[in-house]
């Protein structure tokens, strides 16, 4: 049997939302999040609730990518998150917004710093993405969504996404910047070199020295004097 359809996406609010929430037939206005067609709410009293293609395609109505859509959806209207060692809370989350030369699933702010998240479900996160993260030294997280049932509730869900599913650091460091203070700002002003007479002042041996030289060479040059008149 085919597995029924239990997102769609709300044309009205552009969410994904639960066949519980929506009103009943055509008046859920809602597509197939995969296919984009029409669907229907079917909420009778004999089958499980479900949506309905208008016009049946074969469409599955992408259940392996809805946990991707909806645990997408959940961070975009939360603003707090378990990075895997702290508890972030963040600003201006955006969905699949371009950076560079990638589209991360999710975008927002930390403390004024960029940080991306990513989520697996079936495929494991793209190495070209990871490594753009890591070279880039951009701050990002992935969270495994691997092990959730197709049929998990959204409280559940909503539960693993933001707190409790595996999830690990692609990119976490925090650049140590120096320290900068008024004590190490200063730095030693070199010594100019000293002067002669500084030097003697600060060598009173040396001084004497040069001293005891100077009186030897006058002495002599003055016999010299001496000697030459004679
Ligand atoms: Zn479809």
């Amino acid at each position: 049997m085919k597995p029924q359809i239990e997102y769609a996406n709300n044309i009205i609010t552009g969410r994904l939302i639960h066949i519980g929430e929506a009103q009943n037939g055509k008046r859920c206005n809602c597509i197939c999040s995969e296919c984009g067609k029409d669907v229907l709410a079917a909420q009778g009293q004999i089958n499980e609730w479900h949506f309905r293609h208008v016009i049946e395609t074969g469409c599955f109505g992408g259940l392996e990518t809805i946990i991707h859509k909806l645990a997408k959806q959940i961070i975009f209207e939360s603003n707090e998150i378990y990075s895997g060692s702290k508890l972030l809370s963040y600003k201006n989350p955006t969905k699949e917004q371009k950076f560079h030369t990638i589209i991360p699933d999710i975008t927002f702010d930390v403390e004024g710093e960029k940080v991306f998240v990513e989520i697996e479900v079936t495929n494991p996160v793209d190495f070209n993405k990871e490594s753009f993260y890591k070279k880039g030294n951009y701050k990002s997280i992935k969270i495994d969504l691997s092990d959730v049932p197709i049929n998990i509730s959204y409280k559940d869900l909503k539960r693993l996404v933001l707190r409790k599913a595996k999830r690990e650091m692609i990119f976490w460091e925090t650049i140590n910047l120096p320290i900068t203070n008024n004590l190490s700002d200063k730095k030693e002003t070199p010594k100019p070199p000293l002067g002669l007479i500084d030097f003697f002042i600060e060598n009173p041996i040396a001084a004497l020295t040069a001293l005891f030289f100077v009186a030897v060479a006058f002495i002599k040059l003055k016999n010299k004097l001496l000697y030459e008149r004679f």
